[in-house]
């Protein structure tokens, strides 16, 4: 009996989230963009009100898992993750995400991704240099993703181009997007988060092609198993919406 004890116990410790062991988890992806402490805008979040959501999900015993984490899961590589877990993302590359989000993550020791597209590195107003994308990455919380090259609306490069041209183009901007980031920063880019959150069936076969394996939209809905892996959703965070998406993310429906 003692003996049965003793190995409850010893697999306890090795492996903690045995309990937790589940096929049909909701893992909550946060989708932020641009931080500011006084200018306002739909898609910029205080500091302020960024470090209060972190500790919100804290206190409802969220734990915050890297997006890698999360993806292992969701392709079924996995079928533990901690309890009541949570990712944290941010698009586009904003400098702010540098000079506010950084401290603060740092601070609580959150994992994040940032999906980038890199034609505005080094390159556009008020977004991060390439100087800066390695110092986060250097730091071991951030992991840097695809975010196409320019950042397209393909639904208007769709009407704009010729039929062959805009097969073209579409490769481009997967292709020379991963292949810039994982020239400038090392690693392998295979995440993916489609630009407006616009995808279709085409573009999904274009990314597989381009070696990505999992791709992430906008929708207010936890990522888990049903979603095709190009289509899982993430929590877009917007200013005038914020309430009522923590609601949704803490209620976990
Ligand atoms: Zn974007």
């Amino acid at each position: 009996m003692r003996f049965i004890y003793f190995c409850i116990v010893v697999l306890t410790i090795l492996f903690p989230y045995t309990s937790f062991a589940n096929t049909s988890l909701n893992i909550p992806i946060i989708l932020y963009h641009n931080f500011n402490p006084t200018v306002p805008g739909s898609m910029t979040v205080t500091p302020q009100k960024f470090e209060a959501n972190l500790k919100l999900l804290k206190e409802h015993g969220f734990t915050f898992i890297s997006l890698k984490e999360a993806v292992e899961y969701l392709q079924g590589k996995r079928n533990t993750l901690p309890p009541k877990p949570v990712v944290v993302t941010a698009d586009d590359g904003w400098e702010s995400v540098y000079t506010y989000m950084y401290p603060i993550v740092k601070r609580l020791n959150i994992p994040v991704t940032l999906f980038i597209y890199p034609g505005s590195i080094s390159n556009e107003k008020n977004f991060m240099s390439w100087d800066q994308l390695k110092e986060l990455k250097g730091s071991g919380l951030f992991d840097i993703q695809g975010h196409t090259y320019s950042h397209p609306n393909f639904k208007i490069s769709k009407r704009k181009l010729s039929a062959s041209s805009y097969e073209q183009y579409v490769t481009k901007e997967l292709v020379i997007s991963k292949r810039i980031l994982e020239d400038k920063l090392g690693g392998k880019v295979t995440l993916l988060a489609w630009p407006f959150g616009i995808y279709n069936s085409y573009l999904e076969n274009e990314a597989e092609k381009a070696g990505y394996v999992m791709a992430f939209t906008i929708g207010y809905h936890t990522a888990n198993r049903s979603f095709k892996p190009m289509e899982q959703p993430r929590f877009m965070i917007v200013d005038n919406l914020m309430n009522q998406t923590f609601r949704i993310i803490l209620n976990g429906t």
